[in-house]
């Protein structure tokens, strides 16, 4: 049997998308500021897909800036945020822990120019607080940048609560919604988002493609400059074949959210009760306010690399946590941050599913998974030490 089961890494480009992008290769190819009919037909369908994206955001659709992807929005979003910050002699962002590295690494270096970052602690469920947020908000702050759903662990942040806040403070607030987008409903005006990052990678939608959510009044930023696209703010001429196909692919799941979370959340709750059979095993993150293809393990006494070199051999692709930390040998910055020790931190696993996995994979990941941690464990040094009794159980 083959197991995809990595879509937080990415997800296979969906038929909708791939069909609604094939004509803008070479019928409806292009340059949409050309004034000629050719680069009008462009340019109408980049209104309409601006358009479909809005209106799954609940936003406007000028309000929409397309990027290369969810790297570039949440980049953009907090150099944006924190230049026109700095203009008023506001020089503190708030964040939290464990972020992705898009926002992560960005912030090390705002904080490098001068810019003063709190990073606030994650509870051991995953989340964060509304209250945690206001309180750390001070009269410098500039931004509030907190990720919508974990893209390890797949905890969902209470993010209309931290919205209401800061737009009671009167503080931007960024979300990094690339989990979020296409999952679970996201609506920006309700939530108080001024800016939003997602990625359609994420939704079945194609790769090196993405958005950031704007709210009107609030002064973007370029990254990019060049010319006039994207309302001066992202230079470059339009990736038209994967902004159609992004907006099919958001479209498609924004139609299906109710449905697919319902099927997803079966599939997930099913994973988690076989897998906590395992001995001295632990699920991360909190156990329902989490994306509904979440399931996320630690392991006592394997590593997680060789769990997945050996899963992959029995068909199924996982992963340890995030794409982004696989080749290095630290461990995950979010695990730590939810306070889980190094030696367990070591050994996880993280299965995300889509609407393409079957009730007949998760039982075979119930019975296969099992069966190669008790092998990993047989040879496990660490793990005999621990059944004989010279270490002691992180995981009861
Ligand atoms: C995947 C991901 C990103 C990066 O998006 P790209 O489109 O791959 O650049 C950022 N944040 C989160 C939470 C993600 O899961």
């Amino acid at each position: 049997m083959q197991i995809y089961a990595d879509n937080a890494a990415t997800t296979k480009t969906s038929r909708t998308a791939i069909d609604a992008m094939l004509p803008y290769f070479d019928q409806v190819y292009g340059n949409p500021s050309s004034l000629h009919h050719v680069g009008q037909a462009a340019a109408e369908a980049l209104v309409k897909a601006r358009q479909d994206i809005a209106d799954c955001l609940g936003c406007e659709a000028r309000e929409i800036y397309i990027t290369s992807g969810g790297s570039e929005a949440d980049n953009q979003a907090l150099r944006s945020a924190a230049y026109y910050g700095a203009k008023k002699g506001k020089k503190h962002i708030i964040s939290t822990a464990f972020e992705h590295h898009a926002i992560l690494h960005t912030l090390k270096q705002l904080e490098e120019e001068g810019f003063e970052v709190t990073l606030l602690d994650v509870h051991e469920t995953g989340r964060i607080t509304a209250q945690e947020v206001a309180d750390a908000i001070r009269p410098d702050t500039c931004l509030v940048s907190v990720i919508f759903a974990n893209n390890e662990i797949g905890t969902i942040e209470p993010i209309a609560e931290i919205g209401a806040v800061c737009r009671e403070k009167g503080v931007l607030f960024h979300t990094d919604a690339v989990q979020a987008v296409g999952h679970v409903a996201v609506d920006v005006k309700a939530m108080n988002i001024d800016m939003l990052s997602l990625s359609a990678h994420k939704f079945h939608g194609p790769k090196g493609i993405g958005v950031l959510y704007v709210r009107k009044g609030v002064l973007l930023r370029s990254l990019i400059n060049g010319g006039a696209q994207e309302r001066n703010k992202r230079a470059g001429t339009e990736n038209l074949p994967a902004i159609v196909g992004m907006a099919a692919a958001l479209k498609e799941a924004c139609a299906n959210l109710d449905k697919n979370a319902a099927y997803l959340i079966s599939l997930r709750d099913r994973l988690i009760e076989g897998l906590s059979q395992i001995p001295h095993s632990v699920l991360n993150g909190e156990r329902t306010e989490r994306l509904p293809g979440n399931v996320h393990f630690c392991f006592e006494g394997i590593e997680g690399e060789s769990l997945l070199l050996l899963l992959d051999a029995k068909g199924i692709c996982a992963s340890s946590g995030s794409a982004c930390t696989s080749g290095s040998l630290d461990p995950s910055h979010v695990l730590l941050a939810i306070g889980r020790p190094h030696e367990i931190a070591h050994g996880s696993l993280r299965l995300t599913l889509s609407e393409e996995n079957t009730p007949e994979e998760v039982e075979y990941m119930i019975q296969t998974i099992p069966e190669v941690v008790a092998y990993l464990r047989s040879m496990s040094p660490v793990w005999r030490d621990l059944q004989e009794g010279r270490r002691t159980y992180v995981i009861q």
